[in-house]
């Protein structure tokens, strides 16, 4: 069974419980990942755990390398993410400590081109209609319903650039979009997890209401904090069930995504790129 991956936010930057636990600092054709990979075992499962802004929260959300992250989370044998993160409510049924399994994105950052693996002489366009693994999204469901939490299964997560919080006209302007949740770093991860045919769900818990609602106060790092110690906790229960539960084998069709995605020629692409994506694109291109 390939290793489930495990990609912690704000807050989470380890988890109890893993055993033998091995730290990995890999270097990638893309750079330096976010951190070490931490891999052990989760229970009877094998996890490779990320935390996406570096121990100590070091990187900024524009500056995770989320390609030679994900890149490494392939090198390491992982069929399946679980990308752990805070988010701001844009909708008022949304409430902060509720958990939000978003199945659409909205990209608002300026980081596209780093969105992809596919460029320098390789084009591969992946269908990205369904950005979220249905399969993955119904499992963690089903799990934060068992421990009677608060969640809401589906939703569009808007990616705004960040570092700084939205303005009111921002916040008021995804509102009126019908966006759901608000954050800054999971557009990339979903987009590379995709090509590098990985499954990619979100788990992401509300720690605010962005800074459009009228009666609450308005969002700080002070009240995020507060609510994220109380939602990393709730995330961890969640996570150790839902991978006690993940199947071996993969029914959904993540793992073929880039069947027809690779439009270039294999003869024209450079050797250096097929060294680089060997690990991505070495079923379909030698
Ligand atoms: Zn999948």
């Amino acid at each position: 069974m390939g290793r489930i991956g495990i990609i912690g936010g704000s807050g989470l930057y380890k988890i109890e419980g893993i055993k033998n636990i091995k730290e990995v600092a890999l270097s990638t054709p893309f750079g330096k990942p976010s951190d070490k990979f931490i891999i052990g075992k989760l229970g009877a499962k094998e996890v490779v755990f990320l935390p996406r802004h570096g121990i100590g929260h070091r990187v900024s959300p524009s500056e995770i390398n989320n390609r030679a992250n994900i890149w490494g989370m392939k090198k390491l044998g992982v069929e399946r993410i679980i990308s752990v993160t805070a988010c701001g409510s844009l909708k008022e049924n949304i409430k902060p400590l509720d958990f939000v399994l978003p199945d659409q994105f909205v990209d608002r950052t300026n980081q596209a081109r780093h969105m992809s693996f596919f460029c320098d002489g390789i084009v591969a366009h992946i269908s990205f209609s369904h950005p979220v693994c249905t399969q993955l999204q119904q499992d963690i469901y089903e799990v934060i319903k068992k421990l009677d939490l608060n969640v809401h299964n589906g939703g569009t997560y808007l990616n705004m650039e960040g570092p700084a919080f939205s303005t009111k006209a921002e916040s008021e302007l995804y509102r009126s979009w019908n966006m759901d949740i608000i954050g800054m770093t999971n557009m990339a991860e979903a987009r590379l997890a995709r090509e590098a045919e990985i499954c990619y769900a979100t788990l992401a818990a509300v720690t605010d209401y962005d800074c459009w609602h009228e009666t609450e106060e308005t969002v700080s790092v002070d009240i995020i904090l507060n609510n994220l110690r109380k939602n990393v906790d709730n995330a961890k229960t969640i996570l150790k069930e839902v991978i006690s539960r993940i199947p071996k084998e993969r029914a959904c069709s993540c793992k073929d995504a880039l069947k027809y995605a690779i439009v270039t020629n294999a003869k024209v692409v450079p050797q250096k790129i097929k060294d680089n994506l060997r690990i991505i694109i070495g079923k379909y291109i030698q």
